[in-house]
């Protein structure tokens, strides 16, 4: 594992296999998406950070959380403009706008303007890019 000028964590795809799970490696490293509903955090209510799996670079409060009804956690906004980087997805003949975790490029989900106030937006994650570190 190494940081690149740019500071982004740059790690071989031997090290993502061998620190991440076949599903997170799946999602995270080749753009999947899990099953709805099939997440830890779809449900979940517990304060604390989301952070990336990858990098345990911080992403999203548990502040932000809302219940979305589409088996996926959902958020209206990241921890800050530049914890996420977002990319134009055109696969699957949609055109999508996916979410990248900034600091190791891992695949998070996508965002939707369709999401609840203050934002309108809803980030649509995938609980195997997510860790949850609780609030003390
Ligand atoms: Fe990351």
């Amino acid at each position: 594992m190494a940081d690149d000028a740019s500071g982004k964590v740059v790690k071989s795809e031997a090290e993502w296999r061998a620190q991440l799970s076949p599903e997170q490696y799946h999602v995270c490293r080749e753009h999947g998406t899990e099953r709805a509903f099939s997440g830890k955090y779809a449900e979940n209510k517990d304060p604390g950070v989301y952070v990336c799996v990858g990098c345990g670079n911080p992403l999203f409060d548990s502040d932000t959380k809302f219940d979305s009804g589409t088996g996926w956690p959902s958020f209206f906004q990241p921890v800050s403009a530049d914890a996420v980087d977002e990319k134009t997805d055109t696969k699957f003949f949609m055109r999508r706008t996916e979410i990248l975790c900034a600091k190791c490029d891992s695949h998070l989900g996508h965002v939707f303007p369709d999401g609840p106030a203050p934002t309108g937006l809803r980030y649509c994650m995938n609980s195997a890019s997510l860790d949850l570190k609780p609030k003390e």
